[in-house]
């Protein structure tokens, strides 16, 4: 059966330089699914082409068989493809209920929102956060936050670019947890992450971008082995 996305043979060059080189991987419904690699890797860019913020130079992305390589942003969205970005983008004078509300209503609308927040919520567990302003938030609760808010689209996948950034050892563990209640629900999760404890916590799949290639795929015990892996992020 084919992946819920799958991206192949994609390609991106700024210039001379070929920043994603011929890169194949796909994230499967109910599952996180993991990629890593150092700095200027590739990472950003892969998730700019997965969401349609980027044409690739060559190869395509399917979402659930379908080719959306020519699509843009918004229309993935409304596929189901939701993304969240490197810092915070919460609107910081609103309450977290708010501002999952004011995404939710992109989608639905009065009572029905309301009720798809609590739920949601209730779901992550951040109903006790329900009133307060969002820039008033840690920093971790806040990046819980931005993932209730992408979940209010109802989405069938959400690309996470570096969530654990900035939190403390506790919120991501707490991080780790929304996750894994956010795939319970039938959801994809592609997480881009340089906490490798969490990568190797919660992810089923493992894909390791080094100057734009995949070097290895597959479990986190797998990967963890690869030796490039081990040198890229344990200097052994
Ligand atoms: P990562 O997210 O893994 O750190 P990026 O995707 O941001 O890596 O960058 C991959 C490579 O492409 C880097 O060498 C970076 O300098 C380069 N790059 C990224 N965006 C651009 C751009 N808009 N123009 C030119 N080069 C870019
Ligand atoms: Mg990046």
């Amino acid at each position: 059966m084919p992946s819920l996305l799958e991206v192949k043979n994609v390609s991106v060059t700024f210039g001379a330089h070929k920043a994603v080189n011929n890169v194949a991987l796909h994230a499967d419904a109910g599952h996180i699914t993991g990629l890593i690699g150092p700095n200027g890797a590739g990472k950003s860019t892969l998730f700019d082409v997965i969401c349609g913020l980027r044409r690739p130079g060559s190869g395509s992305v399917t979402l659930d068989g379908s080719d959306i390589t020519k699509l843009g942003p918004a229309q993935r969205a409304r596929l189901g493809m939701a993304r969240t970005f490197q810092g915070l983008e919460l609107f910081g004078r609103l309450s977290v209920r708010d501002n999952l509300l004011v995404a939710a209503e992109m989608r639905h609308r009065g009572t029905a929102a309301a009720r798809i927040v609590d739920g949601i919520l209730d779901r992550v567990a951040l109903g006790q956060y329900a009133d307060r302003l969002a820039d008033s938030l840690p920093t971790g609760v806040g990046r819980q936050v931005e993932v209730a808010r992408a979940l209010t689209t109802e989405p069938r996948i959400i690309l996470l670019d570096e969530p654990a950034a900035g939190q403390d050892p506790e919120e991501t563990a707490r991080f780790a947890d929304v996750l894994r209640d956010v795939v319970a629900g039938g959801v994809a999760v592609l997480l881009v992450e340089h906490d490798m404890e969490l990568v190797m916590d919660v992810c089923d799949q493992v894909h390791v971008l080094d100057l734009g290639s995949i070097i290895t795929s597959g479990t986190p015990e797998h990967v963890r082995s690869h030796s490039a892996v081990l040198e890229a992020y344990l200097g052994v």
